[in-house]
């Protein structure tokens, strides 16, 4: 990981600026050391298999902010079996999208834990223009709620792939059961077959991770999440990577997209 400076004290303009939307009363901040950059709220789009998830692991081990991913959160619903999950595996399994009203409410109340501070990796969430919309109108109505200061703005970063490569990835790909690492049997195979190199845990193959259910959700991605890159992108707040380099050099792109962001003065 890169040590970039820190968002606040490399633009001096906005020195001392903090995540003001996201400062819980009850937590005590405690700032990361002064050469520490930190990208504030960051958003990772990308066409399913793109490997959102895979780079938000990277960015969260890095920066030590935390990734907030709906599916992530819609699947631990479906885990335990809530009404939640009831409601949304059907349309996760055939590859729609859940209704704007239930993600949004789920990510509302993420954005309450005091670990969002220093910022946070959305990792497939906003997905559709009502989401962004109603995501930069919650960040607003929190920040002056809160403590009154600037707010940092969400940034997005489009990880791209050629589409026919994308199948391979999601076909091939599996999640640790416990730790959520994740593996592809064709590129990143673990040691042991269906097993987690890092802590034993059985690996998972999604059940929308089938090329229907792929196709589905190219189609989503293609009609429903395209306005959403039009959004961040007509704001100054987006950039582009290239995902079909090595997993490192992604994650370089995408700090180095990061850093020219803020420094822009988004
Ligand atoms: P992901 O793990 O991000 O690939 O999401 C898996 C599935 O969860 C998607 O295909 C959708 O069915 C559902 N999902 C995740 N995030 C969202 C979102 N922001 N809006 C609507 N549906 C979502």
């Amino acid at each position: 990981m890169a040590s970039l400076p820190r968002v606040a004290e490399s633009a001096g303009a906005r020195a001392g600026r903090k995540v003001a939307t996201l400062t819980s009363d009850s937590a005590e901040h405690i700032p990361a050391p002064a050469d520490h950059f930190l990208p504030g709220p960051v958003l990772l789009l990308g066409a399913p298999g793109v490997g959102k998830g895979t780079q938000a692991q990277s960015l969260m081990a890095g920066y030590k902010i935390p990734q907030i991913s709906t599916g992530d959160i819609l699947r631990d619903n479906i885990a335990r079996g809530t009404d939640l999950g009831r409601a949304a595996k059907g349309l996760m399994d055939q590859g729609q999208l859940v209704p704007d009203g239930i993600v949004n409410d789920m990510v509302g109340a993420r954005l309450t834990q005091p670990d969002v501070d220093d910022g946070y990796i959305l990792d497939g969430y906003p997905r559709t223009l009502g989401q962004a919309e109603w995501l930069d109108a919650h960040l607003s109505s929190t920040a002056v709620k809160r403590s009154g200061g600037t707010v940092v703005p969400l940034v997005a970063v489009n990880i791209r792939v050629d589409e026919n490569e994308l199948l391979r990835r999601i076909t091939g790909r599996r999640i640790c059961s416990a730790c959520k690492h994740i593996y592809n049997i064709y590129s990143k195979p673990p040691k042991h077959e269906g097993i987690c190199d890092l802590d034993g845990s059985p690996l998972l193959h999604r059940s929308d991770d089938t090329e229907a259910a792929f196709t589905e959700r190219m189609k989503a991605y293609n009609t429903l999440t395209a306005p959403v890159i039009e959004h961040y992108s007509k704001q100054g707040r987006f950039r582009e990577v290239d995902g079909a380099q090595a997993v490192e050099q992604v994650t370089a792109a995408i700090e180095s997209a990061l850093k020219q962001l803020r420094q822009a003065g988004a």
